[in-house]
This record gives C-alpha cells, structure tokens and sequence, in this order.
C-alpha cells in the first residue's frame, strides 16, 4: 500500500518486498564442501604453488587459475583481538575474540571466531578449524555452515 503525505518535500512511504538471491560464483565449492562434505577447501595455484585459504580462483600473486585442493584444519594464530562490544546480529558470549590464523601449508590468513578464554590466546597459539552445521533456526542452504577456531591446549 502506498501513502502520500502532503508534506514538504513530498514523501512517499511504500512497503517494497524484496528476494535476495547471492552466489558465491567460482568459489562455490568452498560452501558446499563444508556443508556437504564436512571438508575445508582451499586453492593452490598451478604455477606458483602458493594455496589460500579463503580460496581464490585466479593467484594474486602471479595471475594463474588455482585447482581446489583440501586443507588441514590445523594452525595458528597470527593476530587478534579481544571483543567487548557486538553489532546487533551476533550473538556472541562476551568478551569474544576474533582471529586470523594461518592454516599449515596455507600461504594468506582466514579470519574467524576463536572460540577461547581471551586470557589464554596469544599469537602463535595453536587452534584447529571446526566446522559448525546448526540444527536449529532458520535453514538458509549454504549459509547454514560455518566454521570457528578452536584453542589446542599445551
Ligand atoms: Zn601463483
């Protein structure tokens, strides 16, 4: 229903139903392994070698198409920081940490939550990627995975 106020400047308030539809365009696969397979996909490059994660599918450094390769869920944590505060959206334990981690053999850095004691993190600490399938709450296909970082103890 649209309404017309008499109103300077003249404003119009209309409700708008809008369909989203997203892709994830050539690194699909990383999605849909993770929630199929319960597998983490990275890419490597064929010329270089370098393999990333999040995956790329054309090297950054050289140029040259990547090949999807499976990565360890093993590394460590090159930077974070300690939340206090969240947007809206997350429903996040206070305080949280965030972190980018590097993944063994895995050349760039994947940010994500790292579900640990704040005063227990530092860089170089050891963490393994989980990856989490909800049961519960709305079902959105690929969005339904997600993955975090665990603190490997010792
Ligand atoms: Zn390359």
């Amino acid at each position: 229903m649209t309404r017309i106020f008499r109103t300077e400047p003249l404003t119009i308030v209309k409700d708008y139903r809008i369909r989203y539809q997203s892709t994830m365009g050539k690194v699909s696969k990383f999605f849909l392994d993770m929630v199929n397979e319960q597998r983490i996909m990275g890419t490597r490059c064929e010329k270089c070698g370098k393999t990333y994660l999040p995956p790329y599918p054309d090297c950054p450094d050289c140029n040259e198409k990547t090949s999807w390769v499976e990565v360890p869920t093993n590394g460590v944590v090159e930077a974070f920081t300690v939340c206090y505060a969240q947007p809206r959206p997350f429903k996040k334990k206070l305080p949280y940490v965030l972190a980018y981690v590097r993944l063994e053999g895995v050349d760039n850095l994947l940010p994500g939550f790292l579900e640990a004691d704040p005063d227990k993190v530092e860089e170089g600490s050891k963490i393994l990627l989980k990856i989490r399938i909800p049961q519960t709450g709305p079902r959105w296909g690929v969005y339904d995975a997600d993955y975090y970082f665990e603190l490997v103890e010792g």
